[in-house]
């Protein structure tokens, strides 16, 4: 987890998702006072709009391909899963079905 400054640290999960979390304090261990977690594309977009160039195509789609979502791996079995599927973004293993987006506050 990346701290930026003032407890607030930011996470990449397997499928590209960000949480951004809010500590009481610097410590990594502190006790979780906020969370929210953005899929690759809210993500991407939060990168573009604070770019110089502002979240519009093709920019937006340079900060998704620099985020880099197409497959995330398994961390249990390893199992290749695509980011997203039919229903949406994929929060667990098709093979062993781990949750990847586990944390709560
Ligand atoms: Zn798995």
């Amino acid at each position: 987890m990346f701290h930026v400054k003032a407890g607030w640290f930011f996470d990449r999960f397997p499928n590209g998702s960000v949480a951004i979390v809010r500590r009481e304090t610097a410590n990594e261990n502190s006790k979780i006072v906020s969370e929210i977690i953005l899929s690759p594309n809210e993500w991407a977009s939060v990168v573009a709009s604070v770019s110089v160039h502002g979240d519009f195509m093709p920019y937006f789609q340079q900060a998704l391909d620099f985020h880099n979502v197409n497959t995330w791996t398994c961390p249990r079995c390893g199992h290749v899963n695509p980011v997203e599927d039919a229903d949406g973004y994929v929060n667990e293993c098709a093979n062993c079905h781990v949750p990847i987006l586990g944390t709560s506050v």
